[in-house]
């Protein structure tokens, strides 16, 4: 049988009438845009989230652009970040005006790695932005040390983390602000695009607000130079729809992850570490390292098993970003997940069953 990558039709299916309902309510109010459910959704996922403001915007990439530039950070500034990311991480950088400086990853944890970081930084450093790649939390403790010692900004790039914790403090908190991305496949998705900014800090929240409608808190009158990036209210509507889901959600992502975990460990597969702490990892992906990938990856797919790869091309040798980095053999843990990575269906509808079916298939075919 057909395993998806990733079913949201079977995901949203208790849900449509919920949905259905909250799309008719928008609709009466007329209110599309930073409507009513917008306002009320960003209390909401301050709240799940656990910190004091969350700023709703229509991306995860215009989230981590203005929790930039809500920072001032802008040209001839140096922001350190990782290569092993989606490609967004590294454009909203240059899109601030800011040079984006790569760090390799840790070859365990696949996030940041912080022995790499000091080395990187110079003068006109002004920022750190870590990713908590596939819902992995980033060694926070020793990024915020190394920040503060440098009177650095920490902003999170936690597009793939909704709800992963560290030492009980979800990420979203950490830093000086972070970005969320609801784009349907995240762990937290919209019908359609959206993001959010969520920080501890009033004024960093109150110039994102600024930023994502023009720079007005008074129609017309445009205090600043700004961007419309705002969310629309459907969106909104169907987010709060899904939020009060999203805990059980991310237990079931979990309890699919340790069946993995148990088959492939049995197999001696490389695999994404569970962390001693379950709270650490929210598996938007769960990935495998295998040494011949592309030969299992066309297994899968041709036994109709959902696959991907997380990231196939790592940014700093993408031809628009090349110039940011060393080239090639410049982050040798990076380049090597790039060629080796492969991740397995993770969704909260499938169980142990699929993954013993996946599993099999994998192993067959090494
Ligand atoms: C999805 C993602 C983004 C961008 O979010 P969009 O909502 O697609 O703009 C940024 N960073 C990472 C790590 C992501 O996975």
């Amino acid at each position: 049988m057909a395993i998806p990558f990733l079913d949201l039709g079977e995901l949203h299916r208790p849900l449509r009438a919920e949905i259905a309902a909250a799309i008719e309510r928008v609709m009466d109010t007329s209110s599309f845009v930073l409507g009513q459910d917008v306002g009320a959704f960003e209390r909401e996922f301050a709240d799940w989230i656990g910190v004091e403001h969350a700023v709703a915007v229509n991306s995860g990439t215009s989230a981590l652009h203005l929790a930039l530039l809500a920072n001032n950070i802008g040209p001839g500034d140096e922001v350190v970040t990782v290569s092993m990311t989606f490609v967004a991480t590294v454009a909203a950088i240059v899109y601030t005006g800011a040079t984006p400086v790569f760090v390799d990853v840790d070859p365990v944890a696949w996030t940041m790695d912080p022995l790499a970081i000091e080395s990187a930084i110079t003068e006109r450093t002004k920022a750190i932005v870590p990713v908590h790649l596939h819902g992995r939390v980033a060694d926070m403790s020793a990024i915020q040390t190394i920040a503060a010692r440098h009177h650095l900004a920490v902003i999170e790039d936690a597009a793939q983390a909704h709800g992963v914790a560290l030492q009980g403090m979800s990420v979203g908190g950490f830093g000086a602000a972070a970005a969320f991305s609801f784009y349907p496949g995240k762990n937290l998705g919209a019908m359609g695009d959206g993001g959010a900014v969520t920080t501890r800090d009033a004024d960093v929240a109150d110039r994102v607000r600024l930023l994502r409608d023009w720079g007005a808190r008074q129609k017309y009158h445009h205090e600043v130079h700004a961007y419309n990036m705002r969310l629309d209210s459907i969106q909104a509507a169907i987010l709060r729809v899904k939020l009060p889901h999203l805990r059980a959600w991310t237990a079931q992502r979990r309890e699919l992850a340790l069946a993995y975990d148990r088959l492939l460990g049995a197999a001696g597969i490389r695999r994404a570490q569970i962390p001693d702490d379950p709270n650490e990892h929210v598996f938007h992906v769960y990935s495998v390292h295998l040494d011949d990938r592309d030969v299992v990856l066309d297994r899968l797919k041709k036994s109709g098993i959902g696959t991907g790869i997380h990231y196939p091309i790592p940014v700093h040798l993408l031809t628009p970003y090349e110039r940011y980095g060393g080239g090639a053999g410049s982050l040798p843990v990076t380049e090597d997940l790039a060629k080796s990575f492969l991740s397995l269906p993770m969704c909260p509808t499938l169980g142990a069953d699929d993954a013993e079916q996946v599993v099999s298939v994998l192993l067959e075919s090494l």
